[in-house]
């Protein structure tokens, strides 16, 4: 079977920009460090393969960490200046730099097994790259019983969104740009997700007890802190939850059920889903019981856990803000039935989509790559309020 080996994937990565940008991300970079620095008794005297290494930053994180050898394997052109970067800092007797695809490569010395897998392969919406299969690859082909994955779980969030002014700066904008009916520009708009920041830092989605304690005149209703957060209607919902130590390539193709409640006020419409992940160091296998490594594990409640020891990021909104940003879902606006039409206006009335306040949003969402576009990621999602829709990540 023909792999996607397209040549566009590795010169992406050949250049000096995308790097920056991934070092300049300390939420990332922050993170795989603490875990590495702080947990040196996993890392010295072991050998360590660092899938896609990149500028070489984690297998340099790995031998300062005490790493007795550190393959450092990229398919890309960048692998030169890897080399470079590894042997101005003195490390060049503990990292061996190897040019090609991990799937394809052999290993210096003809080493079978390693320790230790640390990598970054996470893309937009976690799976958009699709780079995770090649670490499964290689952790089945030589990882040894017992070892290390580096991270070790991720999970997929989504939360439901409305907030009519995005739409009318994103979407209804065509509708009279300078005058001109621009609407022809939204062909398609619907059909893509986009990848943007909803917002940072945002506090905790109010409790489901709290909420449900109060009546439906709760003085905060009325007025919306003015964060974003009365954007995200309804509370995150965890959807999957990948650990990488037993999850397999068939696996990243699924559909899986979600349910948002209570709305933290009355919807209407509904105008997408937000979808982010969040990425979990556990130091061994099973984390020997020091944190919750369930379904609906957060990366705040690992750190809360583990104070001087953070080993889980976020990049939803309740978080800094990383590189991959969220996944937007925009619905599509549904045409009212022609009974239930009033005043006839052109896009519609979208009644079907309406919730209340301390309601439900509950379907599920399908993750898929497209036959022509294994880098890519289709997402589907049916939900109680509303059609069908898919979208593309490409
Ligand atoms: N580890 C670096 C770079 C991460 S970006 C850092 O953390 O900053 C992912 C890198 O993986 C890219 O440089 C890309 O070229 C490489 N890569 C992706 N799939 C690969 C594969 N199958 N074999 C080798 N390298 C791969």
């Amino acid at each position: 079977k023909k792999e996607d080996d397209s040549k566009y994937y590795w010169e992406s990565y050949a250049g000096n920009d995308i790097h920056e940008t991934m070092l300049k991300d300390t939420v990332r970079t922050d993170a795989y460090r603490d875990f590495i620095y702080n947990n040196k008794h996993l890392f010295a005297g072991k050998t360590v393969l660092d899938i896609g290494c990149g500028t070489g930053i984690l297998s340099m994180f790995c031998a300062r960490a005490g790493a007795a050898k550190v393959f450092a394997v990229d398919a890309s052109a960048i692998i030169t200046k890897a080399q470079e970067n590894v042997f101005r800092n003195g490390l060049s007797h503990v990292i061996t730099c190897v040019h090609g695809r991990i799937e394809e490569v052999a290993l210096p010395g003809g080493a079978e097994q390693v320790d230790v897998i640390v990598s970054e392969w996470m893309g937009y919406c976690l799976l958009f790259e699709a780079m995770l299969p090649s670490v499964l690859y290689a952790r089945d082909r030589y990882l040894r019983a017992g070892g290390l994955l580096v991270p070790s779980h991720a999970s997929l969030w989504l939360a439901p969104v409305a907030d009519p002014e995005y739409v009318a700066d994103n979407l209804h904008f065509w509708r009279d740009v300078y005058g001109f009916d621009m609407r022809a520009m939204q062909s398609g708009i619907y059909d893509d997700a986009r990848v943007l920041q909803w917002a940072t830092s945002l506090p905790p989605f109010p409790s489901s007890s709290s909420s449900s304690s109060t009546s439906t005149s709760s003085p905060s209703s009325s007025s919306p802190p003015d964060d974003g957060s009365h954007t995200i209607v309804g509370p995150p919902c965890p959807f999957k939850l990948l650990d990488l130590y037993t999850v397999n390539t068939p696996d990243l193709s699924f559909t899986a059920p979600f349910a948002s409640a209570p709305l933290a006020r009355d919807v209407d419409p509904l105008d997408g889903f937000l979808v982010w992940f969040d990425i979990f160091f556990a130091p061994t296998r099973d984390d020997g019981g020091r944190h919750d490594v369930s379904l609906t594990a957060t990366a705040d409640a690992w750190a809360r856990a583990d104070p001087q020891n953070r080993v889980a990021f976020t990049t939803g909104p309740y978080g800094k803000e990383t590189h991959w940003k969220q996944g937007l879902l925009l619905c599509k606006p549904q045409k009212a039935r022609p009974s239930a039409e009033v005043g006839g206006g052109e896009e519609g009335k979208t009644t079907v989509a309406t919730r209340k306040k301390g309601d439900e949003i509950k379907g599920e969402i399908t993750f898929s790559v497209p036959e022509d576009h294994k880098r890519g990621l289709s997402l589907q999602v049916t939900w109680d309020g509303g059609k069908k829709q898919t979208w593309a990540l490409k």
